[in-house]
């Protein structure tokens, strides 16, 4: 699945939940995530974020890799 990381905090464009085919994002009080037991690894939403804040969760920046945890954990909490 695909992972929102750190650019996403307090951007919020959503731009990427609208092109999201199952809607799969989780918005919080200052950023988003992505439910990982929803994403369908279409990639819609990696060229639309307009600070590439989106990342395959085998691709993530080392500095961001525990965002990959927090997704998960928030799309459950939101
Ligand atoms: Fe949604 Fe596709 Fe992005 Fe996954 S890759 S979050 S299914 S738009």
């Amino acid at each position: 699945p695909y992972v929102v990381a750190q650019p996403c905090i307090n951007c919020k464009h959503t731009d990427c939940v609208e092109v999201c085919p199952v809607d799969c994002f989780y918005e919080g009080p200052n950023f988003l995530v992505i439910n990982p037991d929803e994403c369908i690894d279409c990639n819609a939403c990696v060229p639309v974020c307009p600070v590439e804040a989106i990342y395959a969760d085998d691709e993530l920046p080392e500095e961001w890799t525990h965002y990959a945890e927090w997704n998960t954990y928030l799309a459950n909490q939101w």
